[in-house]
């Protein structure tokens, strides 16, 4: 099983297919696209084949990852499941409020979620969701996400600027995420 996410681009001429991690493909598709869904479902169809040979890729990739631990020391107690949750959520929650009040950040909402993909997003509305994993990271990272999803406050997308604008806040972005993509989201 897999996700189908579907971007429709003023530039695409044609349709792009990507596999975006084990279990969400992209199609992107030209704008104003006649008879979508009926090219969507053939093309889903035609490429059976590649899209199943490229999630298992992905999957087996996952599996070399370093997973975060389900439990944790506190205060010499051992903390796991919804307390672990609150732990983080707090830790969270704290550490991006400081961060956003040091910087100048203006953000609505953080919501914690058990996202199994992704360790954050910034919505257009100005509302941030972390995984609450990233509390278990070490603590860089776990700052370096924050300060990744408050720049994409400024900057809705991973352009140049938004970039420029991070690292004169964050030091050894490249470094981070280097070491963040050997922790597995889930
Ligand atoms: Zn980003």
């Amino acid at each position: 099983m897999f996700n189908v996410e579907i971007k429709e681009s003023m530039r695409a001429k044609n349709i792009n297919l990507r596999i975006l991690n084990n279990h969400t493909i992209q199609l992107v598709i030209p704008k104003n696209l006649r008879n979508k869904e009926v090219i969507i479902n053939k093309i889903l169809k035609e490429r059976k084949d590649f899209i199943k040979k490229h999630l298992q890729k992905f999957e087996k990739k996952e599996k070399l990852k370093k997973y975060l631990p389900d439990k944790l020391e506190v205060n010499g107690k051992t903390i796991q499941g919804n307390k672990l949750k609150i732990w983080a959520k707090e830790k969270i929650i704290k550490n991006t409020r400081d961060l956003a009040q040091k910087l100048n950040f203006d953000f609505n909402f953080i919501y914690i979620r058990n996202q199994k993909t992704r360790w954050g997003s910034c919505s257009s509305r100005k509302n941030l969701s972390f995984n609450y994993k990233i509390a278990l990271l070490p603590d860089e990272l776990f700052e370096y996400i924050i300060l990744h999803e408050l720049m994409h406050l400024k900057h809705p997308h991973h352009q140049k600027d938004f970039w420029a604008d991070l690292n004169f806040i964050c030091a050894d972005v490249k470094e981070k995420r280097k070491q963040l993509h050997q922790y597995s989201t889930r």
